[in-house]
């Protein structure tokens, strides 16, 4: 890939549609599904649990339920009181785990603070850990072995992906060191042979980091920290901040207008790693449904 010769070619980045790519990727997802029933009487399922009604939670909620059905994925959806207590929902994630018709069980997180995280994460079974947030579909990523992997990281990967096919040899800088996003697609990206750098709240100097970056992945939470100096003209930039303005609009972690202008390829917020984490939710959701019945897990994209 040559970072330089794709800026020669043209004015501004050129936007990386997450919308678009979900979409192809939940017609694909939505076929084997079809024949996963026709062919093997198997049914995906996916449990979403909410405890208590986080604004943004109940809208993420509504949107994983949609897109599964949009998909022929069967969801049980469980609403919990917010004063549920940490037994209470351990109770039902057993339950859960025991049900031969649910093959994925997504726990909505952030969860009331009477109730550990980590205990409900590692009570739910692995196979069945669609989020990947399992101690052990962590230490499998880690060690290279299959797993569930964690649905935004496997997101700005095909973002990635979708734009530039090998990624070897590529310094990708990922800024934001989460569990959920900051550390798994650092794994991803070292997957791909890239040379992998994180930043985080105490790496002094980021921007003479970000500035070297062939791809940077930002998750931090900061609206529009990013600027259009902090990155290598023609990089792949992967905006995962989700901001919500004082106006009720959402913004991400990069400068839009300002990166645009540097970069080679962006992804716009909203619609671009958002709707790829529900559709990766879905094919994990598939996988863990084939690996569950033994049969044959199908390469999704
Ligand atoms: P966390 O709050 O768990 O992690 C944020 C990370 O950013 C931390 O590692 C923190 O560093 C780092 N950070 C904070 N401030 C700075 C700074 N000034 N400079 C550099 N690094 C900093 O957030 P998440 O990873 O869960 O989410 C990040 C963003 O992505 C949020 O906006 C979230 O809403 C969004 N998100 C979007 C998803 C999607 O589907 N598009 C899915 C998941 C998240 P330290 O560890 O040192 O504190």
């Amino acid at each position: 890939m040559s970072m330089t010769k794709t800026k020669e070619k043209k004015q501004g980045a050129q936007i990386i549609d997450g919308k678009a790519l979900a979409a192809k990727l939940r017609t694909a997802i939505a076929r084997h599904v079809e024949v996963l029933i026709g062919d093997h009487k198997v049914l995906p399922g996916l449990a979403v649990v909410l405890v208590g009604e986080d604004p943004a939670s109940v809208v993420y909620v509504s949107n994983k339920k949609k897109a599964a059905a949009a998909a022929g994925i069967r969801s049980f959806e469980y609403n919990l009181p917010q004063n549920t207590s940490q037994d209470e929902l351990l109770k039902l994630v057993q339950t859960l785990n025991r049900e031969k018709n649910v093959h994925g069980i997504l726990v909505q997180l952030p969860l009331p603070k009477q109730i550990d995280e980590n205990t409900v994460l590692k009570t739910i079974d692995p196979a069945k850990d669609v989020d990947g947030l399992h101690i052990e579909n962590i230490g499998r990523l880690m060690s290279g072995l299959p797993g569930l992997v964690p649905c935004t990281p496997l997101g700005c990967i095909a973002l990635i992906k979708s734009v530039e096919k090998n990624l070897t040899g590529l310094h990708a800088v990922v800024v934001g060191r989460s569990s959920l996003v900051g550390k798994p697609v650092a794994q991803l990206l070292l997957r791909e042979n890239c040379t992998v750098t994180i930043c985080h709240s105490r790496t002094p100097q980021i921007s003479s980091i970000t500035r070297q970056a062939d791809i940077l992945v930002v998750a931090v939470g900061k609206e529009k920290m990013v600027k259009g100096d902090w990155v290598k003209p023609g990089a792949i930039v992967i905006d995962v901040g989700i901001n919500r303005t004082a106006a009720g609009g959402l913004v991400g972690d990069v400068d839009f207008d300002e990166v645009s202008k540097v970069a080679g390829y962006i992804t716009p917020v909203p619609g671009g790693a958002g709707p790829m984490t529900i559709a990766c939710l879905l094919g994990n959701t598939v996988v863990a449904a084939c690996r569950q019945n033994e049969l044959t897990v199908p390469h999704i994209g």
